[in-house]
């Protein structure tokens, strides 16, 4: 059995109602998605994260290194695209390219062996996962916590047990957004701040030092994803937990972050950071350092279901009788293309998703969705995704 074909599919969707972050505005989605279909017929879906025009340029670039080779052979086609990127591409887009491709491979393998990922992982240490929810984005540039109260009477209603909201306003006003939201959330649901590395060293610890006292699970990327030094300074002199690395790329790149002490927890992205075969590495070297793994994730179901597997196969360290629940990143903003291009939708009940166990990803892609998100709104720009 060989690999026949690799179709790409750049979607896009316009949004209701446009949001921001401490960098810039959401009014778009737009998400690459890959099909790898084997001479049998069989098919696996991949999602990659970023710029969806230039991911889909990556993988027509790799495609010919792909075709032909034996799907169940996934880590041998993972080293030959790493190699023919290595010597222009060490970390970035192209990588994510690669993500793509090794995430349908793996859903494809798990179609053809008939075992859901987790199993080809090693097996699911849990079969449920707790996913917490991002949002409480800005969508009011004058008042930009204007929609908090709202947005988190839905989670609440919901079920969700932990909530992250964006920060990076400047230090005084996110202490007032993140005192008001303890407010509102009050002692039992888990509190995560974000602020997409939007501040200084002496920022950012200002800052910890003024919400120390509202028990924050973790502040995630406080500064630029560049100074690892002084992530480990921060961290140094904080309580509270230190996360990062959606920006990083391989384990090489997480090797920085590790040995230099930068955070209590690392984020990948599979999607983007070398996919599922790379995320395995990833996360054997991190245990190494004593140090959590809960993935970034962004775009469709595809990306969801792919870190359900993944997590669903983490080790608990250190292991004990009762453990704690694994979390997943479920954000909650926006986007068609979550909700509607696959299927069995993704359900939150008691506040924890059970681990698909279909084979493969464990989903089914709408391809009438797909058509239509891919022709539809095609002046949408690519900036954003
Ligand atoms: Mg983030």
């Amino acid at each position: 059995m060989t690999i026949e074909k690799i179709e790409t599919f750049v979607l896009k969707d316009k949004l209701s109602k446009s949001f921001f972050f401490s960098q810039w505005e959401y009014s778009e989605r737009c998400i690459c998605v890959v099909k790898v279909t084997a001479s049998n017929g069989q098919f696996g879906w991949g999602e990659g994260y970023g710029p969806a025009n230039i991911l889909e340029a990556g993988i027509k670039f790799l495609e010919p290194h792909v075709l032909g080779q034996n799907p169940l052979e996934n880590e041998v086609i993972w080293n030959t695209m790493y190699r023919k990127t290595l010597d222009y591409a060490r970390r970035g887009i192209l990588v994510a390219s690669i993500s793509a491709i090794d995430i349908a491979l793996w859903d494809l393998k798990g179609k053809i062996l008939n075992l859901p990922i987790s199993t080809l992982l090693g097996g699911a240490h849990r079969k449920k996962i707790k996913p917490y929810a991002t949002g409480l984005y800005f969508t009011d540039h004058n008042n930009p916590s204007r929609d908090f109260e709202q947005e988190v009477a839905l989670y609440k209603s919901q079920g969700f047990k932990a909530i992250k909201m964006k920060v990076g306003l400047g230090v005084n006003e996110d202490y007032e957004n993140v005192k008001k939201m303890r407010q509102l959330l009050g002692k039992d649901i888990e509190l995560m701040i974000d602020s997409n590395h939007a501040y200084t060293l002496r920022e950012s610890l200002a800052l910890c030092k003024k919400i120390e006292p509202f028990d924050i699970s973790w502040f995630e990327e406080p500064i630029s994803p560049e100074y690892y030094k002084q992530y480990s300074e921060l961290r140094s002199k904080t309580s509270i937990p230190i996360s990062g690395g959606e920006c990083e790329y391989l384990r090489f790149g997480f090797h920085q972050l590790l040995r230099n002490n930068s955070v209590d927890i690392i984020q990948p992205d599979i999607c983007a950071s070398g996919g599922l075969t790379e995320a395995k590495r990833i996360a054997a070297l991190a245990s190494t350092y004593g140090v959590d793994v809960v993935p970034h994730t962004w775009g469709t179901a595809i990306g969801i279901h792919v870190a359900l597997h993944f997590i669903a196969n983490l080790e608990n360290m250190p292991g004990r009788m009762k453990c704690p629940d694994f979390l997943i990143e479920y954000d909650q903003t926006e986007n068609g293309l979550r909700e509607r291009l696959t299927h069995p939708k993704i359900i939150m009940k008691d506040g924890m998703i059970e681990v698909p166990t279909a084979p493969g990803l464990g989903l089914e892609v709408d391809e009438q969705v797909l058509i239509e998100y891919s022709t539809k709104n095609e002046n949408v720009n690519d900036t954003v995704f």
